[in-house]
């Protein structure tokens, strides 16, 4: 069986043989890998995209769309798996077959039945993986005709975002979507064999409808019969999960719909899927080890070799040096503190940060920034800046040490609380990577992955909006590391957690901790601590005193995932059916108005804002006409 270039990659792409399988283990379970058959059950005797000189002289049925027609003498036929030529005959004999192959508008979905020949000499087209044959026709049938495109299928052809989700069938189409989501369903696929046939774990179906789960994201909320009950749609399976160790299934995954209602952004979806896990009597390294090989054994290998064990960070140290809890570590430009050479400065701003409690100074060096850079600081005699006069010449020496600074070098400088002053800097360092690239320097190739796990997060942070009082970090589940137990009692801001997080390329993508499996310390932190309504949890407070294992887990973000490795700019593009940036479905237009008597069964009526009267006005028309 042969297949385009791009198929083989695919297939051959996902790596072989896990490093730590035995050759015993992997021969009972891993058979060799068979090709699938892609033909079978169905009207067609090969795909478009599998003939090769090898066919010469067989009969073949080919299914496709009609890509374009040349002269009406050569047409050629389209399905997932490639392109081919078909020759329309001429002669009067065969005058309906051609008619209907120069007839059928493009994009057309014909049968076609005829012998594989060669291309006459010259003729061959060395960038068609077919190009050396062609398809004698015989018999034609138009399985349906295609009224005019709002846009071209081809690949090239740019089209905006709204008109490919209008018309999303048609979008996927595309090679680009095809080969997206068939990447995906591949990768899920050896995610599940590693998972369930090399490591004995139990693909579980938790529900969708469930109930408001205290802290974390805001969730989409689905009306009941009885009045004002709500459910809840899952933000993600984690008391199942929880619920499932307690249940005795000690080795559990799912590939879960999840569901937040927090408005789209380039790397998030209302609804969203998460490869979720959970085990019993694990600890970090555990997990970290699991999802490592996990990755290994299912990563296309034409991405490159994924290297363990992947580095790890704490997240101080991601905070102090990237700024962020999720660092690009494809590239330097790391922040350095300063705050050393300035603390006899006479410069007031400096002087003012570094006297207030984790007052600091920090700087990060934009290499080459100068060509693309407002220009603060030089490292010339001329240093281009308002507060240069104030530098002593030992200072800048220092300063130009400790940041390494060359010649057209910018470097960006702030003063301030440690913690925001790292985040200043990490927000600057992306978009000054941003516009270097733009500029042609490549400081994030984007052929490299770089994971790495971020480590010992604090337990709590902050509320945003009362900074004191506390929020979990991660969620109120995940247990406090285990040397900072007794601050929580004293100190539970100080507390760090055991919760990890998996980076690549400076995105988060997934996420998970070791659990509390103690009700009252579970009680403890939900109750004391977070001031949540301990109710909403009775069913996991009582689980956890019924003998529930020590237990943890994690969740990768499928979609994040799979738009990294496909290299695509939006996570809607590694997602069949997404909605828009607004949270809509362009293709239904959901969600829609109901009619007020579909609300009714529900108790509910809706209240209309005052700017909305042509949205009811048009549900009055629609139940009227
Ligand atoms: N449920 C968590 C999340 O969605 C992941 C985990 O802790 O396993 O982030």
């Amino acid at each position: 069986m042969y297949f385009p270039s791009w198929m083989r990659q695919l297939y051959r792409g996902l790596s072989a043989q896990p490093a730590w399988a035995s050759p015993r283990r992997s021969l009972v379970l891993s058979p060799h890998r068979r090709l699938p058959e892609f033909s079978s059950f169905i009207a067609r005797t090969n795909t478009c995209g599998e003939l090769r000189s090898s066919h010469l002289g067989q009969e073949v049925t080919l299914c496709g769309w009609i890509q374009y027609r040349r002269q009406n003498i050569f047409l050629v036929l389209r399905d997932f798996h490639g392109l081919v030529q078909i020759v329309i005959p001429q002669d009067e004999s065969a005058a309906s077959v051609k008619k209907i192959l120069c007839e059928a508008p493009v994009e057309s979905v014909v049968q076609v039945s005829g012998t594989v020949v060669a291309r006459p000499p010259g003729q061959e087209n060395p960038k068609m993986p077919t190009g050396e044959i062609e398809i004698k026709v015989k018999t034609a049938e138009l399985l349906n005709s295609c009224k005019k495109l709002p846009f071209e299928i081809k690949d090239f052809v740019k089209k905006t975002e709204a008109l490919r989700l209008q018309y999303r069938y048609l979008d996927l189409r595309s090679f680009q979507m095809q080969r997206n989501l068939r990447l995906r369903s591949q990768m899920v696929m050896r995610m599940r064999e590693y998972l369930c046939n090399l490591h004995g774990f139990i693909d579980i179906e938790t529900p969708t409808l469930f109930k408001k789960t205290p802290g974390g994201a805001k969730e989409f909320l689905v009306p009941s019969r009885e009045p004002g009950k709500f459910y809840s749609l899952p933000q993600s399976p984690q008391q199942f999960k929880q619920l499932l160790m307690i249940g005795g299934f000690d080795r559990y995954f799912q590939v879960a719909r999840c569901y937040r209602d927090e408005g789209s952004r380039p790397d998030r979806q209302p609804e969203f899927t998460q490869i979720d896990i959970e085990m019993s009597f694990v600890d970090q390294t555990g997990i970290q080890q699991l999802i490592e090989g996990l990755l290994q054994y299912s990563w296309p290998s034409d991405r490159g070799a994924v290297a363990l064990p992947f580095p790890s960070m704490t997240f101080a140290e991601a905070l102090a040096t990237y700024g962020t809890d999720k660092p690009d570590t494809r590239f330097g430009m790391k922040i350095i503190d300063i705050s050393n050479v300035f603390r006899n400065t006479e410069i007031g701003f400096l002087q003012d940060a570094l006297s207030k409690p984790q007052g600091t100074v920090k700087a990060i060096c934009v290499p080459g920034g100068a060509e693309v850079l407002p220009v603060f600081l030089k490292t010339s005699i001329n240093w281009n800046s308002p507060v240069a006069e104030l530098i002593m010449e030992e200072q800048r020496l220092e300063f130009i040490r400790l940041m390494q600074v060359q010649e057209d070098d910018v470097i960006l400088l702030t003063a301030g609380e440690h913690q925001k002053a790292c985040s200043l800097l990490g927000k600057l360092r992306l978009e000054c990577a941003d516009l270097l690239e733009k500029k042609g320097v490549v400081l994030r190739d984007p052929a490299l992955f770089s994971f790495l796990w971020v480590v010992d997060f604090p337990l709590f942070l902050p509320k945003e909006d009362n900074p004191r009082e506390l929020e979990s970090a991660h969620h109120p589940f995940t247990a406090p590391h285990p040397s900072d137990i007794h601050l929580l009692y004293t100190e539970p801001e100080k507390v760090r957690s055991q919760h990890y997080d998996l980076v690549l390329n400076g995105s988060e993508i997934g996420g998970g901790s070791i659990r509390i499996h103690n009700a009252e310390l579970q009680h403890y932190v939900l109750a004391t601590l977070l001031k949540e309504d301990v109710k909403l949890l009775s069913h996991l407070l009582q689980a956890l005193d019924y003998g529930a294992p020590p237990h943890g887990g994690i969740a990768l973000g499928l979609d994040r995932l799979m738009c990294l490795v496909t290299g695509s700019p939006s996570i809607r593009d590694v997602i069949a059916f997404p909605k828009s940036f607004r949270g809509h479905d362009l293709m239904s237009s959901a969600p829609d108005c109901v009619p007020p008597e579909d609300l009714k069964p529900y108790h509910i009526q809706v209240s209309w804002p005052a700017d909305s009267e042509s949205e009811k006005n048009s549900l009055n028309l629609h139940q009227e006409s």
